[in-house]
Order: structure tokens, then C-alpha cells, then sequence
């Protein structure tokens, strides 16, 4: 291969993460770290290492991209806690996802951590405080465990705290690193030293100026390496003053960025937005990081005894903004989101401008692209944006008749992007949000709603002469649909860039099965924020290099791909079965369900489902990460998951109140026994439920497990149950959201979906426990609080057709039969077998206390061909509604 010419930094847990210079900065989570975490020490001391691995958990579902460890305490010993932890973390696949910080200041530590983590790490750190022979020694070994490295800019006179020290010092640790050993510079990540500022000393005085400049020096002269710092050091002295600490913390932080830090930790305290921090405050906190005057810190120092003595007065506040000239309500409004009064501001602006179309391209753009910008900074966040856009189009629905009245042009956009999600899919929460930041970014989007046939897309497609085409799905079916549309791109000789979303959507997927039937750009966008970016570099004058390095991304990543699927091994069907998991049927208690057949709950009061719901997913749809309630609070996100979590409550109020939704139920029991293939469940009438089976070679005495596993087989002698169900509380949703677009209210419109979603999740939730208690009554005394039903600690599993342990779609249509779906509550499926209404959940009810969730992973040849028969369909058709995990083809 040739020397690559973009050498970039690139860590893996089990996915990776590539550190390009069109990253955003890389939040490096602390919280697992003795030194920094009471709490953590605490449960490392008391060996608690499952309490400490929901530490590391939160902070991964919290948005940590790397995970620091951090076991330097004199009381532990620290080569054992620390390859206890990561073992543990290991066997974590939510944790391990991203790769690990090994952080400690002794060697013994860091070479015990090197040896247990899997994927591509970074120890933190080495220096050449001990001199330019063990520095080297460390790297070299480092460098053999295929580790990246943070160099502290320490050497054998000591920590650099000035600017000329610091360069010094990583210019030094380059060279020889690099010319010495051969270390890939790529791999190098420098900490400059995140010294206090505001200390009184004068010596402290250019802390953080010689931070930012040097940090520009090694980006500029130290080729492919990256710059971290911990930022909450920055701040040390104003400690118990939070409001003056955010500050200071975003305000580093973003002169930090724009010097060139690519990566950091700045957890432990909350992070104002940038622009939001009040301008005179900002002064004093920019005057104190740039040593811009002499008295710089004693005015600091005043203002943060000020606001110590005064608390905010909110309502002032408002009123203070109003106050302000025209551009700026505009401006703020838009940014805050607050539809109040921008009817007002924008007829006052008309009033102003020659023609109203002048009042979108002036001050309404400018208001969005401060939007855009801060969202595109990683300043503002989902929810926010979406409600600019709902007061960036009550202004522009106010222009509407002037400007038709003038018969004005219309307004120019960036670039015109069909929006789609395929045939037969119906989800489109995340479709919707990446139209409207798409079209706050001030692109049209021609949205064409759900289930849309491929000849609609490619026909509306040509007859708006559209620059990109964007598609999404949820169910993996959906995958199948676009694929197809790919290939009817290139028939018909369309030559724009594709877009693929949607939930079951990947990159592999993406790279494996759709680029390679298209001529032109595709590109995997899962999330709305890099959206913007993508869609942007593909229609910029110059998208030639970005196309080209896109292409040559996913081919290289294809290449890898199909050549890594081949190394698992996989056992035949006959071996997999044999391997079946066993349950001592003589010693096991079947408990006769206390009603059997089939019911159905026409019009289930909402207000019993509000206690069942889990909120965290809600949040995850806005892009919000982190677990309830905690997220509320959350230093990072709590106040927009706060804002966010108030409207949906306001929302579901209304909805409960007016009776908006209705919510309907069918479920059944059944007498059940698995068939003499093992893998086929028998009900009392004859309706065969279909399950597959694992076919990974397995350790020895792990089994190759089956839902079928779990139920009695015939020749056992004993009469088994199971159950299925189909739960939505959909109805009405459609009509409401049509009702808010009407009204120019995306937000509500996508807030009613998600607050379906999360009611049909309650509801399955809610049903479950009443089988189990009440209709089944294996668990007739349970008592589990909501905390406990989201973390499934009861007895027994609904799995769910289309999930890992039942990827089969086709069971659906079993189920519907078997419970008359359709006929008794009107939820329907489409071809793909989406459910209609999409807030909607079907599933089994497996009672058994050994059965659990598992990952069906690839299905070979030879279990395929047996579906196959075993469905009567070919084998094409049976790929298609198994569409196994394409990550294990
Ligand atoms: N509290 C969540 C519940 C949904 S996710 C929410 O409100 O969104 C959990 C559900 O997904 C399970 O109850 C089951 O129906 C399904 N599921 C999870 N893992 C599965 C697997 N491996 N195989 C089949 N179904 C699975």
C-alpha cells in the first residue's frame, strides 16, 4: 500500500473512532477514575465492580467517547483493580463499545492494562520525566500493544509551565518518538498542561494563553498529532462558584478548540453555552485566559463575589431582551426558540425592508445561521433547534402572502434534498428531525412522508431536479427496500448523492450492499448533526476530493469488512442443535396459566401506562444521551433535557386530559410444546411458531440457543404455555401530528410520535405484568418498581419479531392470525411488515424463568435452506425477512 496521506488518529473499542480534522472534539469520560470520583474509589475498595461498571455505563450512555480508568490510589493495588475492571468492562458490549483511556502514573498499571483491553487504546500518559531511555522503553512497549499515547510535556527538570517549555518539551518527545522508534506521530497525543488561571499569582497569569499557544505550535509543527487537556484545572480557584466556573470552562474551551485541542475531559462541571454567556462576564473571564490587563483578575474576582450575593432574576431578563434592536430579538428569539413574539419582530422588520423576501435572506438567515452554527459547534442541541425551526417558520408563514402578493422569487437555498422513508416502513422520527435541521440549515426539503414506493422517489426526484436523495427505515426489512432503490438510482441514470438513516442502517450495511450499486455518492448519516456537515460537503463548488475520499473510505472499509466476517466459525444446524440449551424439564415447575385463549383491552385507560414509561429512549430520539432521571440533571444536557422533558410532560398531559390517543390491546395464552426439530413451537390449535438457532461455534459447555429452548418439548411429557401480544397506542397520532405541521409546529408534531412510541412501550410494559401477575400468574407475587421492570428483572421474556433473537419479520404475520390483530384493535402490516400505526409493539411471552435474550448472530447456508423448507418460500425471500445481522456475514 502507499504511504497514506492522511494519517489520522484511530482508537477502537468494539467500534471505532477515527479522530479527522472534521471531528468534534472528543469528550474523554473521567468519572471511572479513583482520583477524580469519591464514589468510584469507594466501590473499587469495596470491590463492588458492579455498581463501579454502571459508573462506566452512565458514562458511555452520557456520551463519553473514550473512557478513562484510573486506579492510582495507595490504598488499592492497583495492577489488580485495574484488570479486574477493564475484564469486566470487556465482557460489557454497551461499555467496551468505546475505546479506553488507561490512565495511571505507574508503569506496572498501565502495561497490566495494555495487556487486557481489547480494540485500540491510549495510555495516559508517559513523559520524559524519568529520562529519554525509559521514555523510550515505555513507548516502544506501548507501541508493540498497538496503543496510542499521551506525552505530557514533563521531562527531567520538570512539569513546562510556560509556552517556550512547553514546545520545547513536545517537539523533544516528537522527535524522538518519532525518528527514534518509529512511532506512528499519528498515534501521539499531547498534553500541554492545564494549568489555573486567576490564582492571585503572578506567575499563573499566562496559564492559559501559553496553553493556547502552544497548542497551536504543536498543531502546526508536530505533524498528525492531537492536543488533550483536562479543562476543569482552569478554574481552580473560583471553586464553589459554579456560574463563574462554567464560564471560564467554555470559554477555554472554545479557545482552546480553535487553537487546535482535539480531545479532553470536561465532565466534572456543567459547560455554559459559549454565546450564552453574558457578555460582560465573558470580558472579564476572556480578559484573565488572554492576560489582556493588569487587573484583570481582581475583576474577575468582583464579579464573582457579585453574583454570589445576587441570585438571577430571571423575568428581567425577558424584558431585557425585548429591548434590544430588531436584529437581535430576531436573533435570540430564534436561538431560544420562543415563538412569542416573532410575529411582531418580523412585521416590524418588513415595515423596514423594500420587499419581504429581503426579511428571510436578512435578518431571519442570519438568526439561522447563528443557530446553525452553534448547533454545528456542538453548542446547542436537538431540541433547540427544532424549535428554532418552529419560529423561523411562523415568521416565514407570516411573509408567505406578501411575498406571493409581490410575486417575489423565491427564497435561494443551499440545495434541494428529497426525504424519504422507504416502502413499507412507517417510521420517521428521525427522518423529520434531520429534515428540519437540514432545513434550518436553510436547504429545501421535499418531504415525502412514509412508505414511499422507490418509482415516487425517483420520479418526484427527477421532477424537482432535487441535489440529494435521502432515505430511511427502522425495520430491517427496510434495508432490502434500499437497496433496491440504489439499484433503480443507477438504472435511470440519476447521478446525485444518497443518503441512508434510519435505525437498523450502518455503515457496514451502507458500504457493503447499497455503495456498490450506485455510480455516485453514498453516505451513511445516523445522526441529524452530521447531516448538515455531510450534506454540505457534497454540494459545496469543490465536492470532488470530499466524493472521492468518501468513495475510497467505504470501498477500503468494505475490503476490511468482508475480509473479517470470515475468521468466526460457524457449527451446521445439525451441530447447533445438538447443542441445544437444555432445560431439566423433570425439574421444572410449568405453571398453568389461570386463563387461557385470547383478549382483547378495546380502550386502555392511559393514565395506568404513565408510571410504565422509560423515559431514557425519549431522550436518545432527540439525541439527548443519558439515562433517566439522571440526564435531567446531567452537567452537559440537563437543562435541555429538562426544557425537553417539561414540554412532553405538558404535551402528554393534554393528551390524557382531551383523550387524544387511544390505546388497544390483543393478547393470548396458549398451550405450546417445542417440536421434534427442536426449534418449532406447537400450539394447542396447530399454529407453529418458527424460532432459529445460533449457529457461532460455542466454548465448550455454552449452548447454541433457540427460543424454542425454552419450552417443554413434547417428548418431555409435560404440557407447556406461551403467549403473544400486540400492543399500540398509536391511534390518533397521525391526525394530531398533521394538525401541528399544519400549524408550522414540527416540534410538536415529532413530540406527539415520540410520546406515542414511549406509551406503546409502557403499555407492553404494563400488559406484561398483569400476564405475569394476573392472566398467566407465574409471578403472582411479584412487586418490582419501574426501575426494576426496565431492567427486565422479572421472570420471563416477550421477545419481538425482527429483534436479534428472532430476526424472523415473518412471525409477525403468524402472530396476527393467531390473535386476529387486524380484526379485533386495527393495527395492520404493511409489506414489509411494518406495524401501522408505528407506535406500536408485538411480540411472544416466553414464562420460563431460564429464558432469556440473546443474539441469533449469522444463519448459515444450511439453516437458511431449512427455514427456507420449513416456510415453504424460496431462499431469497427467506434472506429478506431474516436479513441476519449483516455484521456476522
Ligand atoms: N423500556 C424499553 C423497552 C423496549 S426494549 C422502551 O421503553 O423502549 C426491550 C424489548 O426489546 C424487550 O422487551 C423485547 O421485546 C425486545 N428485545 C430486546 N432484546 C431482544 C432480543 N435479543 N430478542 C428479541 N427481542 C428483544
Amino acid at each position: 500500500m502507499s504511504e497514506k496521506k492522511n494519517k489520522y488518529l484511530k482508537l477502537s473499542g468494539l467500534e471505532p473512532l477515527v479522530v479527522t480534522p472534521e471531528s468534534n472534539f472528543i469528550n474523554v469520560g473521567e468519572r471511572t477514575n479513583v482520583t477524580g470520583s469519591r464514589r468510584f474509589l469507594r466501590l473499587i475498595k469495596e470491590e463492588n465492580y458492579s455498581e463501579a461498571l454502571e459508573i462506566a455505563r452512565d458514562q458511555v450512555e452520557g456520551g463519553a467517547q473514550i473512557l478513562d480508568v484510573n486506579m492510582d490510589e495507595g490504598m488499592l493495588d492497583g495492577v489488580y483493580a485495574m484488570t479486574t475492571f477493564l475484564n469486566l468492562i470487556a465482557a460489557e458490549p454497551d461499555i467496551s463499545r468505546i475505546p479506553i483511556m488507561i490512565d495511571s502514573s505507574k508503569w506496572e498499571i498501565i502495561e497490566a492494562g495494555l495487556q487486557v483491553i481489547q480494540g485500540k487504546g491510549v495510555v495516559n500518559s508517559i513523559s520524559l520525566k524519568g529520562g529519554e531511555e525509559e521514555f523510550l522503553r515505555q513507548a516502544k512497549l506501548i507501541k508493540r500493544y498497538g496503543a496510542a499515547v499521551i506525552v505530557m510535556a514533563f521531562d527531567e527538570e520538570g512539569q513546562a509551565d510556560t509556552y517556550e517549555r512547553r514546545i520545547e518539551i513536545c517537539k523533544r518527545s516528537y522527535d524522538l518518538l518519532v525518528n527514534k522508534i518509529n512511532f506512528p506521530p499519528e498515534d501521539i497525543i499531547f498534553d500541554p498542561n492545564i494549568f489555573p488561571v486567576a490564582t492571585g499569582m503572578e506567575e499563573h497569569r499566562k496559564n492559559a494563553l501559553d496553553f493556547f499557544l502552544a497548542t497551536k505550535w504543536i498543531r502546526e509543527n508536530l505533524p498528525y498529532v492531537n492536543v488533550s487537556g483536562g479543562v476543569s484545572n482552569v478554574s481552580f480557584s473560583f471553586r464553589g462558584n459554579t456560574l463563574v466556573r462554567e464560564a471560564m470552562h467554555s470559554a477555554f474551551l472554545y479557545h482552546a478548540i480553535q487553537h487546535g485541542m482535539s480531545m479532553g475531559i470536561v465532565n466534572p462541571t456543567m459547560l455554559e453555552v459559549y454565546d450564552e454567556i453574558p457578555k460582560d462576564l465573558l470580558e472579564l473571564v476572556e480578559d484573565v485566559l488572554f492576560d489582556r490587563r493588569e487587573d484583570a483578575t481582581e475583576r474577575l474576582l468582583d464579579y464573582a463575589d457579585k453574583v454570589q450575593n445576587s441570585e438571577k432574576k430571571e423575568d428581567n431578563k425577558i424584558a431585557e431582551w425585548r429591548l434590544g434592536p430588531l436584529q437581535d430579538r430576531i436573533t435570540h428569539a430564534l436561538v431560544k426558540g420562543i415563538d412569542a413574539y416573532i410575529v411582531e419582530d418580523v412585521e416590524e422588520a418588513r415595515k423596514e425592508f423594500d420587499r419581504p423576501i429581503e426579511v428571510i435572506e436578512g435578518p431571519l438567515m442570519i438568526g439561522m445561521n447563528v443557530v446553525g452554527d452553534l448547533f454545528g459547534s456542538g453548542k446547542m442541541f436537538l431540541p433547540q433547534v427544532v424549535k428554532s425551526a418552529r419560529v423561523m417558520k411562523k415568521a416565514v408563514a407570516h411573509l408567505q402572502p406578501y411575498i406571493e402578493a409581490e410575486k417575489d422569487d423565491k427564497q435561494k437555498s443551499n440545495g434541494k434534498i428529497l426525504m424519504a422513508t422507504v416502502k413499507g416502513d412507517v417510521h420517521d422520527i428521525g427522518k423529520n428531525i434531520v429534515s428540519v435541521v437540514l432545513g434550518c440549515n436553510n436547504y429545501e426539503i421535499v418531504d415525502l412522508g412514509v412508505m414511499v414506493p422507490p418509482e415516487r422517489i425517483l420520479e418526484v426526484a427527477k421532477k424537482e431536479n432535487v441535489d440529494v436523495i435521502g432515505l430511511s427505515g427502522l425495520i430491517t426489512p427496510s434495508l432490502d427496500e434500499m437497496v433496491y432503490v440504489s439499484e433503480q438510482m443507477e438504472k435511470e441514470n440519476i447521478n446525485i448523492p444518497l443518503l441512508i438513516g434510519g435505525a437498523t442502517t450502518s455503515r457496514a450495511h451502507t458500504a457493503v450492499k447499497i455503495a456498490p450499486n450506485y455510480s455516485h455518492s453514498v453516505v451513511h448519516v445516523n445522526d441529524a448533526s452530521r447531516a448538515v456537515t455531510v450534506v454540505g460537503n457534497l454540494l459545496q463548488q469543490n465536492s470532488k476530493v470530499y466524493k472521492e475520499q468518501i468513495r475510497q473510505e467505504y470501498e477500503a472499509f468494505r475490503d476490511q469488512f468482508l475480509k473479517r466476517g470470515k475468521e468466526k466459525e460457524y457449527i451446521s444446524l445439525e451441530e447447533a442443535r445438538a447443542n441445544k440449551f437444555k432445560i431439566d424439564w423433570d425439574k421444572t415447575e410449568i405453571i398453568r396459566p389461570n386463563f387461557l385463549g385470547t383478549k382483547i383491552l378495546k380502550n386502555q385507560d392511559l393514565v395506568d401506562l404513565i408510571d410504565y414509561i422509560d423515559w431514557s429512549p425519549f431522550f436518545r430520539s432527540w439525541d439527548l444521551h443519558g439515562k433517566y432521571p439522571e440526564i435531567l440533571t446531567d452537567e452537559v444536557v440537563g437543562q435541555h433535557a429538562t426544557e425537553l422533558y417539561n414540554d412532553a410532560k405538558e404535551l402528554l398531559e393534554k393528551v390524557l386530559d382531551e383523550k387524544l390517543l387511544t390505546a388497544k390491546a390483543v393478547f393470548g395464552l396458549y398451550l405450546a410444546n417445542t417440536a421434534e426439530n427442536h426449534d418449532d413451537i406447537v400450539l394447542g390449535d396447530g399454529t407453529t411458531f418458527l424460532t432459529l438457532r445460533q449457529q457461532l461455534k460455542k466454548r465448550e459447555g455454552v449452548p447454541n440457543f433457540a427460543l424454542a429452548d425454552f419450552i417443554a418439548p413434547k417428548s418431555s411429557g409435560k404440557q407447556d404455555y406461551m403467549g403473544a401480544f400486540c400492543v399500540s397506542s398509536g391511534f390518533g397520532t397521525e391526525q394530531l401530528a398533521k394538525d401541528f405541521e399544519a400549524k408550522h409546529d414540527d416540534y410538536n408534531s415529532i413530540m406527539i410520535k415520540a410520546i406515542a412510541d414511549r406509551l406503546a412501550e409502557a403499555f407492553a410494559e404494563y400488559l406484561h405484568e398483569k400476564v405475569r401477575k394476573d392472566f398467566w400468574g407465574y409471578a403472582a407475587g411479584e412487586n418490582l418498581d419501574n426501575n426494576a421492570l426496565i431492567k427486565e428483572n422479572y421472570q420471563g421474556i416477550r421477545p419481538a419479531p425482527g429483534y436479534p433473537a428472532c430476526p424472523d419479520h415473518l412471525e409477525k404475520k403468524t402472530i396476527w392470525d393467531l390473535l386476529k390483530v387486524e380484526e379485533s384493535i386495527g393495527v395492520e402490516l404493511t409489506e414489509s411488515l411494518a406495524m401501522w400505526p408505528a407506535a406500536s409493539v408485538s411480540g411472544y411471552y416466553f414464562g420460563n424463568p431460564e429464558s432469556k435474550y440473546f443474539g441469533l448472530g449469522k444463519i448459515t447456508e444450511d439453516q437458511l435452506q431449512d427455514y427456507a423448507n420449513r416456510r415453504a418460500i424460496s431462499i431469497e425471500e427467506a434472506k429478506k425477512w431474516l436479513n441476519p445481522n449483516l455484521a456476522d456475514k
